[in-house]
């Protein structure tokens, strides 16, 4: 059955498909949308307003193998396209992303809480570049070889895989997603994907671009329901050899127990707990600025953030000072308004997470210095999940609260005297993502970033992107990179070509 969209939304100025009042998602599969076979569906909730706006498929391993099977029959056509080809269907849907840009920044937005400031300004125009930059990026790739001389030499093919897996978070719905998507796709993979249960809108109006643009039908395939069916039945699917997932770590841990006697290849890009050190001699107005953004943006929920703040003894109390006024001065409000910058964090579940590790950490004796409750607002608001932006002083590195991923609004400062004690405290996680470091200095600058366990070291700044660049994390935050060719090379397998002259 083709379903016609008319979901709802609460600005039908900005919904181009007419006025709505509840957005029913479909899967997609084979360039079709279908209900979920079993008929069974979940409730999807507006965190800012915690009431129920849609319900989501709730599907199945019969789902998951549909769609496998539409994106089989699908990968022979599209893995031969030639690239320029490919580039042309991407760069349409880059296109139609552009168009669609204040409807789908609202639909994220609602779904997920996020101011919708934040998701006009980054989370869709970034969704829209990862489409571009991967479908730009295959018009510029080119084989290795390796000469022999007089003996032969080599050529290396780099093939698509075969049907891709992609698994993504809720905290930046499309913008992760198509981060997954796009090399696959470009690469010459067909995909089956699941989207977050928690955030699934922006996936499925994703579906409805392909289809308006008539994408090939079977290339992209998304299948919405709950990770412990839809997303372990694609990971345990044996046409599936390639997954790519972005989440917990814990989850990460299960998705290889399962993924690796099967011999798929596995990207996993998971938690962090990330360090942000600042040094005497630092641009003081400038890290003060920038550490409160990675502290709160999207209300805590980047795996980047910076939540362990480090700060050198003779400016720690200025620092504390100028910090906490800036957080004070954070709106939490209805993140449908221009004027706030924090909105709702994703889900009760989370709210409930994120003031019980607020508990905790007042437990272990650390010192509230602003938040730590959950705020109430008033009007349409008022039953919705919102968390003040929170800080701690007072609490040991080793703690659960500086050891732990919140993932949610809650940061801690903590002083330190020399750079061998920063590092220490910095490295001292299970994690290794990102690390921020703060100073004027290039030489402690280029010491401290060779020897932060992290994958990621930005440098008198914080989320300042690359998309060329290797993204990911060491220890408990992942294994291999996205990013670039690095992406490009994690979707293909290569094959060495001989020739002896
Ligand atoms: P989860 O690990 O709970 O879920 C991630 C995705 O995996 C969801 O689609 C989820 O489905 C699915 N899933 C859950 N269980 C399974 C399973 N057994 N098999 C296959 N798939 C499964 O993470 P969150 O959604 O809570 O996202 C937050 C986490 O993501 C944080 O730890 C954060 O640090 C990390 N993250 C890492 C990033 C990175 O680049 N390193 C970037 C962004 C976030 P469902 O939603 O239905 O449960």
């Amino acid at each position: 059955m083709k379903f016609k969209t008319d979901f709802i939304l609460p600005r039908p100025s900005l919904y181009s498909y007419g006025q709505i009042t509840a957005m029913d998602l479909q899967n997609y599969i084979g360039g079709k949308f279908l209900e979920p076979l079993h008929k069974q569906y979940l409730t999807n909730t507006n965190p800012a307003t915690g009431e129920a706006y849609g319900r989501i498929p709730r599907s199945g391993e019969n789902d998951v193998t549909l769609a496998t099977k539409a994106a089989r029959d699908a990968f022979p056509h599209w893995s031969t396209l030639p690239a320029a080809e490919r580039s042309a269907w991407m760069l349409k849907v880059a296109d139609e992303i552009e168009r669609r840009l204040p409807e789908l920044a609202l639909a994220e937005s609602i779904d997920n809480g996020k101011p919708l400031s934040l998701a006009t300004a980054v989370d869709i125009p970034r969704a829209r570049d990862n489409f571009k930059f991967y479908a730009t990026a295959i018009l510029h790739d080119a084989y290795e070889t390796h000469d022999m001389g007089t003996h032969g030499f080599n050529y290396t093919l780099r093939q698509p895989v075969g049907v891709a897996g992609c698994i993504s978070p809720w905290n930046l719905p499309l913008y992760l997603f198509t981060w997954k998507i796009a090399p696959a796709l470009a690469a010459g993979n067909t995909v089956v994907a699941k989207p977050s249960e928690v955030t699934p809108a922006t996936a499925f109006l994703l579906c409805k671009i392909l289809d308006d643009i008539d994408f090939p039908s079977g290339v992209l395939n998304i299948v919405h329901g709950l990770g412990a069916e839809v997303g372990a039945a694609i990971v345990a699917h044996q046409d599936i050899p390639i997954i790519s997932f972005t989440g917990g770590t814990q989850t990460g841990k299960a998705i290889s127990a399962v993924a690796a006697p099967m011999f798929k290849k596995l990207s996993l890009e998971l938690g962090g707990k990330n360090a942000n050190i600042i040094f005497e001699d630092c641009d003081f107005d400038e890290a003060v600025k920038t550490s409160v953004r990675a502290a709160f943006a999207n209300q805590g929920q980047i795996c980047l953030c910076g939540s362990r703040i480090y700060i050198q003894r003779s400016i720690y109390e200025k620092f504390k000072e100028a910090f906490v006024a800036r957080v004070k001065g954070l709106t939490v409000g209805d993140p449908l308004e221009e004027s706030t910058r924090t909105g709702a964090v994703v889900s009760k579940a989370h709210f409930e997470k994120v003031l019980s590790h607020i508990a905790v950490a007042i437990d272990e004796g650390g010192t509230l210095l602003t938040g730590g409750n959950p705020v109430q607002l008033e009007g349409r608001c008022k039953n919705g999940y919102f968390i003040a932006p929170t800080v701690f002083e007072n609490l040991d590195a080793t703690c659960r609260t500086n050891q732990e991923e919140i993932f949610g609004p809650v940061v801690t400062l903590t002083p330190f005297d020399t750079e061998e004690e920063a590092l220490a405290m910095a490295n001292s996680t299970a994690y290794g993502l990102a690390a921020t470091v703060w100073t004027s200095n290039l030489q402690v600058a280029h010491r401290m970033a060779a020897r932060l366990h992290a994958g990621i070291i930005w440098v008198n700044c914080w989320l300042l992107r690359d998309l060329r660049t290797p993204f990911g994390g060491v220890k408990q935050s992942g294994v291999g990179r996205e990013g670039g060719f690095e992406a490009l090379r994690f979707f293909t397998e290569p094959k060495n070509i001989c020739i002896k002259l």
